[in-house]
């Protein structure tokens, strides 16, 4: 693409790179922010900046926040006692936007995936063992229905129930294949309200 400056094009194909931006979106783009404000423009490349900078993980749950504790984490009114163990953030804010879970979150960032080479140790497994040490009375799985999200669900299913905390599984009421991100609160609020004891 030569029809535009050098730096507009490489605005262009930086903003194509995104998750969901075609070409003609990152254009379309990429002509609305020149034709911003100084300001304006200012504002928002120092918020990409500062969310980049800022932003860290968890400790507890592993989402993505900007503080050592996510909000939900460091809330004690939430009952720490059940744990909804997710694939990433956006399930997490998915869920979090029903208002009506009072659990805590575990973000495993992934799914098990023995095709494209993502096994248990490459996932935050690990950091949900760990929790598991204190008091649980339940954790909820709720990873995809995809095969990942399966393969991933029976996984800590076989590796938690030894230890006697109940491990429950969301309905699959979600569509298979479907992320939890794209599903609308009834939906997803029917998934958990009809979860059963795996
Ligand atoms: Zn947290």
């Amino acid at each position: 693409m030569d029809f535009y400056s050098g730096d507009i094009n490489k605005l262009i194909e930086e903003l194509a790179a995104l998750p969901g931006i075609g070409a003609k979106s990152a254009q379309r783009m990429a002509f609305h922010i020149v034709n911003l404000p100084h300001s304006r423009v200012k504002r928002l490349s120092e918020a990409i900046i500062g969310a980049k900078e800022h932003a860290k993980y968890c400790q507890c749950c592993c989402t993505l926040t900007d503080s050592d504790l996510c909000p939900v984490c460091a809330n004690e009114k939430r009952n720490h006692g059940v744990i909804m163990v997710v694939e990433n953030p956006r399930d997490f804010i998915a869920y979090e936007k029903t208002g009506k879970y009072d659990g805590v979150y575990h973000v495993l960032h992934g799914a098990i995936s023995p095709m494209n080479g993502i096994g248990p140790g490459d996932i935050r497994l690990k950091e949900l063992i760990e929790r598991l040490k204190g008091d649980v009375e339940e954790l909820i799985i709720a990873t995809n229905s995809s095969l990942e999200g399966e393969t991933t669900a029976m996984y800590i299913s076989k590796l938690v129930k030894p230890a006697g905390i109940k491990v429950t599984r969301i309905a699959s009421g979600v569509p298979v294949g479907g992320d939890l991100e794209y599903i609308d609160e009834v939906t997803l609020l029917r998934a958990l309200e009809g979860r059963t004891e795996l």
